[in-house]
């Protein structure tokens, strides 16, 4: 059976760069291959027998292997229609022609690069080229895998390329992609090393606006403090829904089908707007700052402290991410039993005001905290 290496390892090759999987393509039956494969390596193999797919895992590399295969579409966002097809066929079907080119790995074709699209001429010149009008059309997860090689790569889109992207746009062909597809290709994005520039470009493509109308083209996300760091994706989340109210909160859950941890962070921050006033508040005491606070994801913080023009409030959040969020009482409630303190919610309320004075700093050692809890008591006993 004929072989290739294809798609982003001979892209990721030709540029230099490395490449996590490996992708392989044969003329014929991939997943017979793969087993053959499997066996002679004992390795473990997983097969897709409808897709003509099949995983091999060795030594925590992953091999992927497919047949070699012809697509047509007979709608926009359906899935399309596949047969086996010749290596040629297979990188027509592909979406970018820098993603369309193969490498031959058995004879006669060893080492032969097949590069039928002109993909190594577009990498040459950093252009991110589709192969038809109709491609976003046939495939609107294209849009988003665009913008997420554009921006890794520092590429460009070739001219008519954004014409199509913005035209399939316009047409509202996100519609024509489930939630779950959607948000797997956000969360791609959300992954790459330059996450929160490439969610800008989709801004500016109006990829965000059509995916959820109040998005508009995030520009807010201009004021989003670059750190060396990679910035969490979860972070991003909670950074894309800062413009929205919590209804609006809600309504992007749903158009995302957000599982929790997502659903939080945008729940969170879009409540922690409501509280924007409180937060930036004269004289807030640290416990008040810290009940505000208290129980809400730290993505959600984190975003609002990159979003925020308020110094104040950026200035509290900070003081709550770096040391508030730790404080404890050195006292645990079996040491406030022996104290005298009864079993059951009056051990919990004092260890609230154990809790709070910390907070404020008015006390600062056991023997402090021990004298509290005796006030306490007290104060419930007289
Ligand atoms: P990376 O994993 O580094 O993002 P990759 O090129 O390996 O890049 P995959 O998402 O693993 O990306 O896809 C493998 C290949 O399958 C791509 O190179 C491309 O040729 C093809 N491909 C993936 N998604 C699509 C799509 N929606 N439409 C057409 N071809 C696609």
């Amino acid at each position: 059976m004929p072989l290739y290496l294809v798609g982003g390892p001979v892209r990721d090759m030709l540029l230099g760069r490395t490449s996590a999987d490996l992708d392989l393509v044969v003329e014929g039956d991939a997943t017979r291959l793969a087993t053959e494969v499997a066996q002679d390596l004992a390795a473990e193999v997983v097969t897709h027998r409808r897709f003509g797919t099949a995983t091999i895992k060795v030594d925590q590399q992953r091999l992927d292997l497919a047949t070699a295969r012809h697509e047509t579409y007979s709608r926009p966002g359906a899935l399309p229609k596949v047969t086996p097809g010749s290596i040629n066929e297979d990188l027509r079907r592909r979406d970018f022609t820098i993603n369309a080119m193969a490498l031959g790995l058995s004879d006669p074709r060893t080492g032969e690069l097949l590069d039928p699209l002109a993909g190594t001429a577009d990498l040459e010149q950093g252009l991110i080229r589709v192969m038809h009008p109709g491609s976003f059309r046939d495939d609107a997860t294209r849009i988003f895998r665009a913008v997420r090689y554009e921006q890794r790569l520092s590429f460009r889109l070739e001219p008519d390329t954004q014409r199509y992207l913005t035209q399939a746009l316009d047409e509202g062909m996100l519609a024509t992609v489930s939630a779950d597809r959607l948000r797997r290709e956000l969360g791609l994005m959300l992954s790459e090393e330059q996450p929160l520039q490439a969610l800008m470009r989709a801004g500016n493509l109006g990829v965000l606006r059509s995916l959820y109308r109040p998005l508009g083209n995030a520009s807010w996300l201009g004021s989003f403090s670059q750190s060396r760091e990679r910035t969490q994706p979860l972070v991003l989340v909670a950074a894309l829904a800062y413009p929205l109210t919590p209804n609006e909160g809600e309504a992007f859950i749903s158009r995302l089908n957000m599982p929790s941890r997502w659903a939080a962070v945008v729940r969170d921050l879009t409540q922690l707007k409501v509280l924007q006033d409180s937060l930036a508040a004269p004289q807030l005491s640290s416990s008040s700052l810290y009940h505000l606070l208290e129980g809400r994801s730290i993505a959600s913080i984190s975003a609002l402290l990159h979003l925020t023009p308020s110094p104040v409030t950026q200035e509290r959040l900070t003081n709550y991410l770096e040391h508030l969020r730790y404080v404890r009482p050195v006292l645990r409630g079996k040491d406030l039993v022996s104290l005298g303190v009864p079993q059951g919610p009056k051990v919990g309320q004092v260890l609230r005001q154990l809790k709070d004075a910390r907070l404020e700093g008015r006390v600062t050692t056991r023997r402090e905290e021990a004298d509290l809890a005796l006030k306490c008591l007290a104060a419930r006993e007289g």
